[in-house]
């Protein structure tokens, strides 16, 4: 397993600490081994790293008053909502506290008039868009997982239909936050946009943790479009696919969802999701609008793609061929680490503006078929983010290292090109480096805003930076 600097070891709680917590929250506090580990460990390839308790929140006085304890008393307080990021975002690296959100989960109102509802962080998204359907509107931002809105406003998600409907920078209209001061801020009314001093709302969206807790999300809304259509189209290769992409975007057609999966991806989707795609480099898209708008953006995407080595368009036009489609992109993940039987995944980001995104993907391929370990391509190409799931071998520690360098050469190579080390998974522990080659000096100015937020780093400490 890989070995981060986290800044410190892990503190034992103090004396009679266990005790105060389950005086005051009886049986929301737990502590078994159990519970404790799924709580410190992830999806992903960081070692497990345990808090000494859980705490479920129920409500927002829970939440000031876990705070306060956990100030008073110097102990770590980490936030906690599905556990599915995957940079090592809610590894409690120094012990403390977890405090879990999913008991948070009302949806509190939809003001369908104004396209937007206000949640609590500890529902999630595929609840919210079975819970707003009826009313047609829908919640565009889809991460693979089933992620809760408190985590993905943290880690400033995005997905499949980002490049259409923006990241969670766009969803997020406002949030009611719990401050290490024990009091409850509210950043912005339900106005659609605002000219009210700092934009508070976009520090805490991808703050991970570290500044506040969220208690309350006011989220921007769509309307389900009139049509929809997804289809899926085949290339000869990766830069037919990426350029295919790049045009369509410079055309001006406004692409809801398209996805990039190279060869061994497709291979991978296949035997996990049972499909029987052609095992090439694959896109797969989406088109909303009026039933004739969507007619106009296919025949233009059509002839690019022919242009650059496209096959076929196989469309999902049904409602539940399109969620099998989707269903099996959003596994990809799984997909790619299952390539070899009890593998560990890791899974990197990077994202570039898109006139250098084709460069970007075939120089990373190049690296990935200089090595024996099994790993993918697959990408919200649509707006320059694209993914690597390593496959890796357990018994052998030695292909950490040679992922951590794959890994690292992406990253230079994406701020070479003005671009991001990563698009939407966050720093966490795995990219505390990067984020100081990609933005220097401003790293400092961070720790100055976290020091006089959290002055005694109480709040998921050692991610992002260390202080
Ligand atoms: C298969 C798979 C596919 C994925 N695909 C994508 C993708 O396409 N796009 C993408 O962006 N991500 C993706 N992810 C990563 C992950 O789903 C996102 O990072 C997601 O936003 C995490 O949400 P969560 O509820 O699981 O949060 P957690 O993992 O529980 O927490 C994430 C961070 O947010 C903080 N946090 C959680 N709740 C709160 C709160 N209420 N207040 C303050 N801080 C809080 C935590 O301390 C932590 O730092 C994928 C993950 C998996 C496993």
């Amino acid at each position: 397993m890989a070995q981060e600097n986290t800044g410190a070891s892990p503190k034992p709680l103090p004396d009679g600490f266990l005790a105060t917590l389950q005086t005051r929250f009886g049986d929301k506090v737990e502590s078994g081994q159990a519970i404790r580990e799924q709580h410190g460990s992830s999806e992903a390839h960081y070692r497990s790293m345990l808090p000494d308790a859980v705490v479920f929140a129920e409500n927002t006085d829970d939440v000031v008053a876990l705070m306060q304890l956990c100030v008073e008393h110097g102990v770590p307080l980490i936030p906690f909502g599905a556990g599915t990021s995957i940079e090592g975002n809610a590894a409690a690296v120094r012990g403390g506290v977890s405090l879990n959100m999913t008991r948070m989960d009302r949806i509190v109102a939809v003001n369908a008039e104004d396209f937007d509802c206000v949640v609590q962080p500890g529902v999630r998204r595929e609840e919210l868009n079975l819970h707003l359907r009826d009313q047609g509107l829908f919640f565009p931002i889809d991460p693979g997982a089933n992620a809760t809105i408190g985590g993905m406003a943290s880690t400033r998600a995005s997905g499949t239909n980002a490049v259409r409907y923006g990241t969670m920078r766009d969803a997020v209209l406002s949030l009611k936050v719990v401050t290490p001061q024990g009091k409850v801020i509210r950043t912005a009314r339900r106005a659609r946009k605002s000219a009210a001093g700092y934009d508070l709302t976009r520090l805490y969206v991808g703050s991970e943790g570290t500044l506040g807790i969220i208690v309350e999300i006011t989220l921007r809304l769509h309307p389900i479009p009139e049509a929809i259509s997804s289809a899926v189209c085949s290339f000869e290769t990766l830069d037919g696919a990426v350029d295919t992409v790049v045009q369509s975007i410079q055309c001006g057609v406004p692409l809801a969802r398209v996805e990039i999966l190279d060869a061994l991806q497709m291979k991978a989707v296949n035997a996990w999701s049972n499909m029987d795609y052609r095992e090439a480099p694959t896109l797969f898209f989406e088109f909303h609008g009026s039933a004739s708008f969507v007619a106009e953006q296919v025949e233009t995407v059509k002839a690019l793609a022919q242009d650059n080595g496209g096959g076929e368009f196989a469309w999902s036009n049904l409602p539940e061929e399109r969620n099998k489609l989707w269903r099996a992109r959003h596994e990809a993940y799984y997909a790619a680490v299952n390539l070899r039987k009890g593998a560990i995944g890791w899974a990197t980001d990077v994202c570039v503006p898109m006139s250098r995104l084709a460069e970007c993907i075939r120089e990373t391929h190049a690296d990935l078929e200089q090595s024996a370990i099994p790993a993918t391509i697959l990408g919200h190409v649509g707006d320059g983010n694209f993914h690597v799931v390593f496959s890796i071998d357990p018994d052998a520690p030695e292909e950490m290292d040679e992922v951590a360098a794959i890994n690292q050469k992406m990253v230079e190579r994406a701020l070479a090109m003005d671009g991001t080390c990563t698009g939407e998974h966050g720093i966490g522990l795995g990219k505390q480096s990067s984020l100081v080659a990609e933005l220097g000096e401003a790293v400092e100015q961070m720790r100055m805003i976290k020091r006089v937020f959290d002055p005694h780093n109480i709040l998921n400490p050692g991610k992002i930076f260390t202080l």
